[in-house]
């Protein structure tokens, strides 16, 4: 029955079209998008198709007309933008969402930035810390880390070359150069050889070398002979011992005859020497002798002082010297008969 309907209604309108060319009205349609106003019963047209009525393709559909919906061209498709760390592929005109936001790719704060995302340099939180390394006397403060420095370098603090140590820093022990060595000056009676620079010394003095160059009253006067020191000394006091050395032969008023020997030495003293010899016979003073010597300080005698006729008897040697000391030595002699 459906098949048949378009036909009947052909069949029909062929008999209104004849119909209307006589006296009818004629029963115009609408107008649509393709077609004027047009007589159902004789097909004639009064005015203009209305035209399509478009509307714009979109991403998924053609372009349209939307009273009869006739379509003409294609979708136009999405156009998408790549897909961001925070936002998912996107279609830049009709905003429709595709997938899923990448999600940001973290890199790790440092101390020149904080934690960053490599795609979109997004950041979170703070910078850390530079780890600061101290200056140096050739290198500024310095992050370990990154190499930034702040400031400069420090430079040596030098100190200067001694004798046996170069020049140094006393920050990192550098050296320039070498050390100075010593300068040494000559040894002198009263000083070792000493460095003019540090007063190392090494030995030791020469110790000053004396002359006697004569006396002052009772004093004896000495001076160097490098260095022209002089001085002066109060004499010793005279040091003397006798000796009784020895027998010899002479003759006595008993008819028997002796000599005999003594040493007489004297010493500490300086200048003249007067020796004085005394023999005594009980308390009486038999014979005596007196002998003088000089420029030396120190004298030994040993002499026989001629024949004596005495026995049991006492011989004192007194020594006397240029200043005027005094000293006796008192001896027992027994002479003995040969
Ligand atoms: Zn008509
Ligand atoms: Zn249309
Ligand atoms: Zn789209
Ligand atoms: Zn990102
Ligand atoms: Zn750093
Ligand atoms: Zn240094
Ligand atoms: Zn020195
Ligand atoms: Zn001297």
């Amino acid at each position: 029955m459906k098949k048949l309907l378009p036909l009947l209604l052909g069949v029909a309108l062929s008999l209104a079209l004849s119909a209307c060319t006589l006296f009818c009205e004629h029963e115009y349609t609408d107008a649509t998008c393709v077609a004027p106003h047009t007589c159902t019963k004789c097909g004639e047209t009064s005015g203009e198709a209305l035209g399509h009525t478009w509307a714009e393709a979109t991403c998924t559909e053609a372009k349209k007309c939307s009273v009869c919906g006739e379509i003409s061209g294609e979708a136009l498709g999405h156009s998408w933008t790549d897909a961001t760390c925070t936002e998912a592929k996107k279609c830049s005109a009709c905003g429709e969402a595709s997938g899923e936001a990448l999600g940001h790719t973290w890199k790790d704060a440092t101390c020149k930035a904080p934690k960053t995302c490599t795609k979109c340099n997004e950041t979170t939180g703070e910078k850390l810390e530079h780890t600061w390394e101290d200056a140096t006397c050739t290198e500024a403060k310095k992050c370990s880390v990154c190499k930034e420095t702040d400031g400069t370098a420090l430079g040596h603090a030098w100190k200067d070359a001694t004798c046996t140590e170069a020049k140094k820093c006393t920050r990192c022990n550098k050296t320039s150069g070498n050390a100075l060595g010593h300068s040494y000056k000559d040894a002198t009676c009263t000083e070792a050889k000493k460095c003019s620079n540090c007063g190392k010394t090494t030995g030791k003095a020469l110790g000053h070398d004396y002359n006697q160059t004569g006396l002052n009253g009772s004093k004896i006067k000495y001076k160097c002979n490098r260095c022209s020191h002089t001085y002066e000394k109060e004499m010793e006091k005279l040091k003397v011992s006798a000796e009784y050395t020895g027998t010899g032969t002479s003759f006595g008023s008993n008819g028997i005859n002796y000599t005999f020997g003594y040493e007489a030495i004297a010493s500490g003293g300086y200048g003249k020497y007067q020796y004085k010899f005394e023999v005594f016979s009980g308390s009486e003073k038999i014979e005596h002798l007196t002998v003088d010597f000089s420029d030396s300080n120190s004298y030994g005698i040993s002499s026989p002082y001629g024949a004596l006729a005495v026995l049991n008897n006492t011989l004192k040697v007194t020594v006397k010297d240029g200043a005027g000391n005094q000293a006796t030595y008192e001896l027992d002699m027994t002479i003995k008969a040969e």
